[in-house]
């Protein structure tokens, strides 16, 4: 997700930056609950990603029991990193930094993390050429009293052809999302909402390494790893929680921070069941496929940024914010197209595909300098199941409902249950593991 599309493409000046963000207003009126409050249960965590860590995090410093399991051999789920195939470390999830003003501020002010704002160019693919800038503005996705219809069913209401169609893409592809299930009305509220600045910056090293240090160092010892939750058990007063070995963990309360495709598919059976009413917000919360593959060329003979593209409709270089400059392109590639390319079934098929793309934006180029590439498909990681939410046309309130506690027993955090903007990001993700800390803590004061 690129929040520039909205600044360069904008004609409204967002008021986000002027305001000071809720999450942090929301801290400072509830931190007297954190210090007051002596609790003598068990909180069981499931999912080791930004939500889940933080959530860990606070339970901590409070002196609560937790346990924090995770499915995978790894903990910070959508943020990851790879070393050894660049001279820089390269991020495999979550990348940028979406403006300054968040929870995640203080964590950055305080320590020697170091950050730069990315302004880089952008190039768009339009008609078979390169070019500086497009010959229509695309800023119709913001305003006043836009409808509840999608990307793609707006742009043509609008008189957008067919030659807009991978830059529309790319608009709705940076919110995760294809133009066709994305809508244009949820969205413009989402931005609304959105309080953290209009600024993106980058990391010297990685995300995951700014996480791993502030937050997951303080309780990265006490993470379970390879624990597949399967069922929670919430019909007594202890909840029974089991494994997919059919180990048994106990607990008082629960942090439910999976990703929303695990809810919506059922891989946890809630007994007794969830209510339909909640079942039913998970199916519209949207989310759909994602993609990164990273392309290493002996020359840098690509743009910074490049937008429209049939098989990938948003490349990026790789170097912009770090300290060395081996050339490697990002495809950043979300939606109907990473469902594409994951069909093609190899790495090398989906190497290809991108190569002969780039070969026709710059003549042959691409596969002339080519490297090496890595892909990392979040698609296919059976505990992610894509990239990251979306609104769809018709969700109304589902976020609300999705994320509303149950019985006092359990909680519902993770990025996809950020209502306020903020979901799509690691600090919307962290703002929920505060929130239901919070709430947790609220529920024992009661
Ligand atoms: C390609 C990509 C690019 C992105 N770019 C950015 C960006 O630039 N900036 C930004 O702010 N955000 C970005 N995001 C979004 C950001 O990564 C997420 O919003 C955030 O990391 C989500 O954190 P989370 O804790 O909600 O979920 P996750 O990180 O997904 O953590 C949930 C955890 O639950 C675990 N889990 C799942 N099922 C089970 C189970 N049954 N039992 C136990 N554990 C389970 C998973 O393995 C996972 O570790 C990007 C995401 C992707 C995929």
């Amino acid at each position: 997700m690129d929040r520039r599309y909205f600044i360069k493409n904008s004609t409204i000046l967002s008021i986000g930056g002027l305001l000071i963000p809720s999450a942090i207003l929301e801290a400072c009126r509830k931190e007297t609950l954190l210090e007051d409050i002596n609790y003598d249960g068990k909180v069981l965590i499931i999912g080791a990603g930004a939500a889940g860590l933080y959530a860990a995090y606070l339970l901590k410093s409070k002196g609560i029991k937790f346990q924090l399991v995770e499915a995978s051999a790894n903990y910070g789920g959508r943020l990851g990193k790879l070393t050894g195939f660049a001279n820089f470390p390269i991020d495999l999830g979550a990348q940028w930094l979406h403006g300054k003003n968040s929870i995640l501020s203080d964590f950055i002010t305080k320590s020697d993390t170091k950050i730069s704002l990315d302004d880089s160019d952008l190039k768009y693919w339009f008609n078979n050429q390169l070019i500086n800038k497009l010959p229509k503005k695309t800023n119709i996705f913001e305003g006043e009293d836009l409808p509840d219809i999608s990307f793609e069913d707006y742009a043509i209401q609008k008189g957008f052809g067919n030659e807009y169609k991978y830059i529309i893409e790319n608009i709705a592809g940076d919110q995760g999302a294809d133009a066709s299930q994305l809508s244009v009305y949820g969205n413009n509220k989402d931005e609304e909402n959105w309080t953290s600045g209009d600024d993106d910056y980058k990391f010297q090293e990685t995300y995951f390494d700014f996480i791993d240090k502030q937050i997951a160092a303080q309780v990265k010892d006490e993470i379970l790893l390879n624990t597949i939750i399967t069922k929670i058990d919430y019909s007594k007063s202890s909840i029974e929680i089991t494994d997919s070995n059919n180990d048994l963990f106990l607990a008082d309360k629960v942090i439910i921070t999976v990703p929303i495709p695990i809810l919506k598919s059922g891989d946890i059976q809630f007994i007794p069941d969830l209510p339909t009413e909640k079942t039913s917000a998970f199916s519209k919360i949207g989310m759909g496929a994602g993609m990164k593959v990273f392309l290493k060329f002996s020359n840098k003979f690509f743009d910074q940024n490049i937008i429209g593209g049939t098989i990938c409709a948003a490349y990026a270089d790789d170097s912009i914010g770090k300290v060395q400059d081996d050339n490697i392109l990002l495809a950043f590639v979300m939606g109907e197209q990473a469902e594409y390319l994951s069909s093609l079934g190899s790495n090398a098929a989906i190497t290809n595909a991108l190569l002969q793309e780039l070969d026709s934006m710059y003549n042959g180029q691409a596969t002339a300098s080519f490297i090496a590439s890595h892909v990392q498909d979040w698609t296919t990681n059976p505990f992610v199941k894509g990239a990251y939410s979306y609104s769809t046309v018709g969700m109304g309130d589902a976020r609300m409902i999705a994320s509303a506690s149950i019985n006092k027993k359990l909680y519902f955090a993770g990025e996809a249950m950020n209502n306020n903007g903020h979901h799509q990001t690691v600090q919307g993700a962290v703002e929920t593991g505060y929130r239901e800390v919070m709430n947790l803590l609220k529920d024992l004061a009661k």
